[in-house]
């Protein structure tokens, strides 16, 4: 795990606008959003639905893109980069978390988190399989590893999705909705292994509805008709100093 650096900044958003058509007219779905993530923290977004909090991930990840201003995520402006360049830079720097767990049905959770790591070729082919395992016991599931995605429960799943999220050992983990098709208990469970991992040096940004959940989110960012209506942060968090 990357050590933590006092305020490096992981993400910087600046005078975000998205804007759509809808037919004839032209709405506006994020007004001038503005803010700063450092290394090492842990953030949810939250507010009504439609009001944005999606679109403004899929902005972060490079999977869309503002119809102005900049952001800029591990050093890079995604804005500017091209679809084959977002895709690598995403592969190694980005883990991103699906309300649905999106694993690939056909392969086992152990293929599924091999997969990052057949497209980065950040580890040799060699490595690959054992650091499959290795994160595959990070999230409890080593026992499960042969299994596929459907033999196994959704709060399985999901972990296993958060072990492939880790597979190339991105600096960002961004979750939409990541605990929004689990009971509670796994809910609460799936939470404190974020917890654990930015506790270990990871930034973590994720939408969530689960009022519960946010409440123990140490900065809270709230959405509402597409500006940024609170930055709250709930709890202070002492960063470990680099060496
Ligand atoms: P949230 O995550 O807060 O529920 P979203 O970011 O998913 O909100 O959506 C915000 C609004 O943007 C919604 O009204 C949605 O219908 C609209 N929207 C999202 N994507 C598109 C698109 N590709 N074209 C037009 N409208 C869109």
């Amino acid at each position: 795990m990357s050590a933590i650096i006092p305020n490096k900044t992981i993400i910087q958003v600046k005078d975000i606008v998205k804007k759509y058509e809808v037919g004839n007219n032209e709405v506006t779905i994020l007004k001038s959003i503005s803010f700063d993530v450092h290394q090492g923290e842990f953030v949810s977004i939250v507010g009504p639905s439609g009001n944005g909090k999606s679109t403004l991930l899929n902005m972060i990840t490079g999977i869309d893109r503002p119809s102005a201003g900049d952001i800029t995520v591990t050093g890079r402006d995604v804005n500017k980069m091209s679809e084959n360049q977002l895709a690598g830079w995403r592969g190694e720097n980005v883990g991103i978390i699906f309300q649905f767990f999106q694993m690939l049905p056909a392969l086992s959770l152990l293929q599924n988190v091999i997969l990052p790591m057949d497209f980065a070729n950040k580890y040799t082919p060699k490595e690959r399989k054992a650091r499959a395992m290795s994160l595959l016991e990070l999230v409890g599931l080593a026992d499960q590893a042969d299994k596929l995605p459907s033999m196994v429960s959704g709060g399985q799943q999901q972990r296993a999705a958060i072990a492939r999220a880790l597979a190339n050992d991105p600096p960002l983990l961004v979750g939409d909705e990541p605990t929004g098709n689990l009971d509670s208990r796994t809910a609460a469970e799936v939470f404190d292994l974020f917890s654990q991992l930015v506790d270990q040096g990871k930034t973590m940004i994720m939408v969530t509805h689960d009022k519960e959940l946010a409440q123990r989110v140490p900065r809270r960012i709230e959405i509402v008709n597409g500006r940024i209506a609170r930055d709250d942060v709930l709890q202070q968090k002492s960063l470990a100093v680099a060496n």
